[in-house]
């Protein structure tokens, strides 16, 4: 038996998803720049229709859309496409600690040619404080980058009132909703949002494409591209389309529209049930995130064993698939900087398991799930225990030892 428990690494394709791809790994396989033929203008519409999918999911326009290769070039594009046309007296980013690298990386890359930069702290539950972001903004402020929602704890941050306080002194607001985007009810106008990046495979599409959001409607963001050598996707992202993977991304957005509310109710349950029933087996555990629902994502679980040796633990759940609290870099094992953000001491974000709960986990999984882990933490913690006495009893015999060596 395996179980499934990583959906915020990435997501099974849906098989709605596929069945709209095959046709254009097959038969259809024109190029939508070839505006002479009808295989050009077939792969054409594919795309539109794909484009105007996405848009729907988001609350934005058709023409708002540019596919790209996923969440981290859509980033990559927002942050440094805006900073690239930014006006000589905006000169100032901020974002937050919790962050996907995709953000943070281009971030620190543009303080070092120059540009300064922000990164709020966030509270206990990962969510950052409104007041602390109105106190960072000012007319310099170029960009905001506050992700939807965090890949590790869940945390949905306020959008509406970022982006309404991103409005108030003129800075645009870009949010990575990798996370968001088919498990959360989003609306750019709504939040007021300017740059919205996004991942097909986080929402049961393919693997290699995503889109941004570049806002048209009211003020026209403008973004540099960062590669050139062709006029597709507005110039910002040339490059023959990717029209598969477009047509996957587009069916994953159309059905995540119709499925959102059931899968949400859904998977929140199967989520609730997996922490009870971890809870009862395992009454000091550590659930991370937000406590209040409304600002958690439903599939979302992180938990923190203490007393726990973390990579023991992921070894004894191989037929669990998960993600651990921390990075292995280089052989040691580091806190992750998520959990680090919001206070996790570092010998529990070591004894982390996130869990990610989605549209295709049943209560099967989440029981066998529950039973596997509160078992392993008894058997980890029994060795633990083991051990300890068993070091006492050497440290013992050592103590023996010495006196009869002194005696
Ligand atoms: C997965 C993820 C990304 C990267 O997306 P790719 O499409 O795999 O490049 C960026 N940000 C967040 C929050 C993610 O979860």
């Amino acid at each position: 038996m395996s179980v499934y428990l990583d959906n915020h690494a990435t997501t099974p394709l849906d098989p709605r998803v596929l069945d709209a791809m095959l046709p254009y790994l097959r038969e259809e396989f024109g190029n939508p720049s070839s505006k002479t033929h009808p295989f050009g203008w077939r792969a054409q519409e594919a795309v539109e229709t794909a484009r105007a999918h996405v848009a729907a999911l988001i609350g934005a326009e058709a023409r708002e859309i540019v596919f790209t290769s996923g969440a981290t070039e859509a980033n990559n594009l927002a942050i440094l496409g805006a900073a690239a046309k930014a006006p000589k007296d905006r000169d100032r980013l901020v974002t937050q600690a919790t962050e996907h690298h995709a953000v943070l990386d281009p971030t620190h890359e543009l303080e070092k040619n120059g540009f300064g930069r922000t990164v709020l702290a966030t509270d206990r539950e990962g969510r950052v404080s409104v007041d602390a972001l109105r106190a960072a903004l000012d007319e310099r402020t170029l960009l905001v980058s506050i992700m939807a929602a965090n890949n590790e704890i869940g945390a949905v941050q306020p959008l509406a009132e970022i982006g309404a306080a991103c409005r108030e002194v003129g800075a645009l607001f870009h949010t990575d909703a990798a996370q968001a985007v088919g498990r959360l009810a989003l609306d750019v106008h709504a939040s007021n949002i300017d740059l919205l990046s996004l991942s097909a495979h986080k929402f049961h599409g393919p693997k290699g494409v995503g889109a941004l959001f570049v806002r048209r409607r009211g003020t026209r963001v403008r973004l540099a591209p960062s590669a050139f050598g062709g006029g597709q996707e507005g110039g910002l992202r040339p490059g023959t389309l990717n029209v598969p993977g477009i047509v996957g991304v587009g069916e994953a957005a159309r059905v995540a529209r119709l499925d959102l509310a059931s899968d949400t109710a859904r998977i929140g349950a199967l989520r609730d049930r997996l922490r009870d029933q971890v809870r009862l087996a395992v009454p000091d555990v550590v659930v991370n995130g937000p406590r209040d629902p409304a600002h958690k994502l439903a599939g979302n679980l992180s938990l923190s064993f203490p007393a726990v040796d973390g990579s023991a633990l992921l070894v004894a759940l191989t037929d669990i698939a998960a993600s651990a609290g921390s990075a292995c870099t280089a052989g040691n094992s580091e806190p992750s900087s998520v959990l680090s953000a919001i206070g996790v001491p570092a010998d529990l974000a070591v004894s982390t398991l996130r869990l990610g709960l989605g549209r295709f986990t049943t209560a099967a999984d989440v029981d066998y799930a529950a039973r596997r882990i509160s078992e392993t933490v008894a058997r980890l913690r029994a060795q633990r225990a083991g051990h300890r006495s068993a070091r006492r009893d050497t440290r013992r015999d050592a103590g023996h030892g010495a006196r009869h060596g002194a005696g």
